[in-house]
């Protein structure tokens, strides 16, 4: 590593190919070819990262995944996978080699629910069974990952309770439009009801004893603000300090833009060029005006790092409030549940207020 060279925050979509039809992503309709997929002397040519998420599509279609971890940890502190768990076989050998490596299982819901939703039969018994497996092999970065929507927010607190009992980590998400999705047609539409889920979840979060859950408390509260369609609680530094790389090799800010938008090509680039061109200095200044407030773990997580302050303030407030109250988080903290509620604010507005351009054109 050069002197003075600051680590990044990566994520690395290995493949676009996906074995679930999820309802909130397209992407499977849109396959990468395996021959055109990101290859390991182009993984060679990535930055030193202190943290490397790995994603798709499903990232286990890829027989070489191995190959591709063992590269990636050759630059990276930590690496998370993202994955369905549904090649349970493929992911237990991994974590074999890999014991100190993070696999976050999408389960979207108890078994009907997220079946349906994934499109994916035997899925949750599947993503289940190989966090079961997990655990008894002793690892210990594992946990779920939930997209939160109308069809499964009632299930968000149970779904958290099993991941609990398990010892595991519950990470959240909620529906997002974007290039990366192939999808523009996301939307909640009871905002309410999923906000007063959040507010459960919140509030069992809180009441924790891991600092780790009262920061994911202000996550999920930044849930509720993204849901009805409000400024980030965070700055947005996407292209600064992290970076998406798709199977193209084609170096992005992040996933969640309309449309794709391309710093340079690694397959065609070395890092160093490529980092420091015209093109990625525009999209900085386009993620500077950028408003389409997602809030994704990938550019949350280091925003929350960065302006560490804020949510260290809203965790101290909420703490004390613990002290004297049962219900130590409100979702009408948030200015906007409160106008909803008092009738200020109507669902159109908050419709238009989202991503989803099938409300624009309408
Ligand atoms: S808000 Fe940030 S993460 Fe979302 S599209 Fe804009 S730059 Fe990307």
């Amino acid at each position: 590593m050069k002197k003075n060279e600051k680590k990044l925050n990566g994520t690395v979509i290995v493949t676009y190919r996906c074995n679930a039809k999820c309802n909130m992503c397209n992407r499977y309709l849109f396959p990468s070819k395996p021959e055109e997929e990101l290859t390991i002397e182009t993984i060679r040519k990535l930055p030193n990262m202190y943290f490397t998420n790995v994603t798709g599509g499903e990232p286990f279609i890829r027989e070489d995944l191995p190959d591709i971890i063992r590269e990636l940890y050759k630059k990276s502190d930590r690496i998370v996978i993202s994955t369905n768990g549904f090649f349970t076989d493929r992911i237990i050998s991994l974590a074999k080699e890999f014991p100190q490596i993070g696999i976050r299982i999408s389960i979207e819901g108890l078994e009907e629910t997220n079946n349906k939703i994934r499109g994916l039969p035997d899925g949750y018994k599947r993503g289940y069974d190989t966090l079961m497996k997990l655990r008894k092999m002793g690892l210990r970065d594992i946990g779920f990952g939930m997209t939160i929507q109308d069809q499964n927010a009632h299930e968000l607190v149970p779904l958290y309770d099993i991941s609990n009992k398990m010892g595991m980590e519950f990470a959240t998400a909620s529906l997002h439009n974007s290039f990366y999705f192939v999808e523009k047609r996301n939307i909640i539409s009871d905002r309410q009801m999923v906000a007063e889920n959040l507010e459960l979840l919140i509030n069992k979060m809180l009441k924790s004893s891991s600092p780790k859950k009262w920061f994911r408390a202000y996550f999920n509260h930044g849930l509720i603000n993204y849901i009805y369609g409000q400024p980030r609680l965070l700055p947005c530094d996407m292209s600064f300090d992290t970076f998406f790389i798709d199977p193209y090799g084609d170096v992005m800010p992040c996933n969640g833009t309309k449309d794709k938008e391309i710093m340079g090509n690694l397959n065609r680039q070395n890092w160093d060029e490529l980092w420091e061109s015209k093109e990625a200095n525009e999209i900085r200044k386009k993620v500077r005006c950028c408003n389409r407030q997602c809030w994704m773990i990938g550019s949350v997580s280091p925003a929350m790092h960065n302006y560490i302050w804020i949510p260290a303030l809203w965790v101290l407030k909420h703490f004390l409030k613990r002290l004297i109250s049962k219900k130590p988080y409100s979702m009408y903290e948030n200015k906007i549940c409160r106008d909803y509620r008092d009738g200020k604010v109507t669902k159109e507005q908050l419709d238009r207020l989202s991503t989803c351009e099938i409300i624009e054109e309408h």
